[in-house]
C-alpha cells in the first residue's frame, strides 16, 4: 500500500522566521525522526505563492533556494528515500489543476477567508492581486495532487487545508473518486500531536502572528538573525504590568507567547513548562530562558546551514521535481478526464 502522504510549503517572499520553523518546519522534522519511512514527506517552496503580495521579484529565485537550505539546516535528512523536495513552478501541474478548481470555488468561499482579509487590509486596496485572492485555490492543488492526508501548518493557514478538503469533497461528489481527502482540522491536530494550532506572535505586537510580510523587525525573529540580535528581541518583548507569569493568550499574550516559544523549543511540553514558571513574578528571568533557548537554537542552525553541500541539494531536488511531476501528472489527468478535457 502507498505510504500517506504529509505535505508542507513554506513561501519564499522573505527568510523565514521563528513562526515558519515553529508552525511549518518542526513538525515535518519531528515527523520524520519520529516514524522515519512510514511516511511519505512532501516539503516544498511554494514559489508561485511568493508573490501573491508584492515582492522584490530580482531576489525571488536566489530566496528560494536560501529557504530550502533552511529545510536541511533544520535537520530534515534528505537521504530518506521517501522524502521530497521541490519548487511548485517546476511542477506545472499546479497551475493547470488550480484552474480546474477554481471553476468549481465560490467567489463568496474565497470572500470569507480570514487571511485574505488580513493581508488585504495590510497591502492597501490598489495592491491587492487576484493571485492573493485565489490563493488557496493553489493551495488546495498543492495539496490533492499528492493526495496528501495531513497538511501541518501554522494556525493562519488551518482555513484554507480544510477548503482543500472541501473542494476535494465537492469534486469526489460530483465526479466520483477522484481526491484522497485530507484530514478535517481536529485530526490533522492530533496527527501534529497538538491540543491546539501553533501560533507565534509577534514580540512587539503580541496580538498578531509573527510574519514574513509585516514590516516588524523588533518583533520578529529571522533564522538568519545573530544569536545576539535575537536575544535582544526577546529581552526587549512587549509584556504586560500585572507581573505575574500566566499562559493565557486573552489577557497575557506576550507573556503566553514567551511560554509558548520556550516549550516548542526545548521540546517540553506546554503545560510542565506553564507548571514551572506559572505564578512566578519575575519576567526578566523567563526572558533570559527564552533568550538562551532562542540562542543556542540559532546558533545550531545556521552552523548546520553554513556546512550544506549545495550541489547535493540541488541534485536531490532535479531528482524529485521529476519524481514528483510524474505523480501530479497523473492526478491532473484523472481530473482532466472526469471534467471532459480528456478522453476516458
Ligand atoms: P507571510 O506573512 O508573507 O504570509 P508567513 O510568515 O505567514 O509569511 P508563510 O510562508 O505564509 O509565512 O507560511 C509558511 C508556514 O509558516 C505556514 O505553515 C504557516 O502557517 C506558518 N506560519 C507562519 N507564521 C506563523 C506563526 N506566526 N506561527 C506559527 N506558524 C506560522
Ligand atoms: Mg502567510
Amino acid at each position: 500500500m502507498a505510504k500517506e502522504v504529509v505535505l508542507t510549503g513554506l513561501r519564499a517572499n522573505a527568510e523565514f522566521h521563528l513562526g515558519n520553523y515553529l508552525g511549518g518546519i518542526l513538525p515535518m522534522v519531528q515527523l520524520q525522526k519520529k516514524h522515519a519511512g512510514k511516511y511519505q514527506l512532501n516539503m516544498f517552496i511554494p514559489d508561485l505563492h511568493s508573490f501573491t503580495t508584492p515582492i522584490d521579484h530580482g531576489k525571488l529565485y536566489e530566496q528560494t533556494h536560501k529557504n530550502l537550505k533552511y529545510f536541511v539546516a533544520a535537520g530534515l535528512d534528505i537521504d530518506q528515500p521517501d522524502t521530497f523536495i521541490y519548487r511548485q513552478s517546476y511542477i506545472p501541474a499546479h497551475s493547470e489543476l488550480t484552474w480546474i478548481l477554481d471553476c468549481f470555488t465560490g467567489f463568496g468561499e474565497m470572500s470569507r477567508m480570514t487571511e485574505f482579509k488580513d493581508k488585504a487590509a495590510q497591502i492597501g486596496e490598489d495592491r491587492i492581486s487576484i493571485g492573493l485572492f485565489n490563493y488557496p485555490v493553489l493551495m488546495a492543488a498543492d495539496i490533492l495532487i499528492y493526495s496528501a492526508k495531513y497538511v501541518p501548518v501554522g494556525e493562519d493557514q488551518r482555513q484554507h487545508v480544510e477548503f482543500a478538503r472541501d473542494i476535494a469533497v465537492r469534486i469526489n461528489n460530483k465526479f466520483g473518486d477522484i481526491f484522497v481527502l485530507p484530514s478535517d482540522n481536529a485530526e490533522q491536530l492530533k496527527f501534529a500531536g497538538r491540543e491546539k494550532p501553533v501560533r507565534i506572535r509577534s514580540l512587539r505586537n503580541p496580538d498578531k502572528k509573527m510574519s514574513k510580510s509585516v514590516e516588524d523587525p523588533a518583533g520578529t525573529v529571522m533564522l538568519s538573525d545573530s544569536p545576539e540580535e535575537a536575544v535582544k528581541k526577546i529581552i526587549e518583548a512587549t509584556t504586560d504590568s500585572l507581573a505575574k507569569i500566566n499562559s493565557d493568550f486573552e489577557r497575557q499574550p506576550g507573556v503566553a507567547n514567551l511560554l509558548q516559544i520556550l516549550a516548542l523549543l526545548t521540546g517540553a511540553s506546554q503545560s510542565k513548562v506553564n507548571n514551572e514558571w506559572g505564578g512566578k513574578s519575575s519576567y526578566g528571568e523567563l526572558k533570559r530562558a527564552v533568550a538562551d533557548a532562542v540562542s543556542s537554537f540559532l546558533k545550531e542552525l545556521q552552523d548546520k546551514l553554513a556546512a550544506i553541500d549545495d550541489k547535493k541539494l540541488m541534485q536531490k531536488l532535479e531528482a524529485d521535481e521529476e519524481a514528483m511531476r510524474k505523480v501530479a501528472d497523473a492526478t491532473l489527468l484523472k481530473v482532466q478526464k472526469a471534467v471532459g478535457l480528456r478522453p476516458v
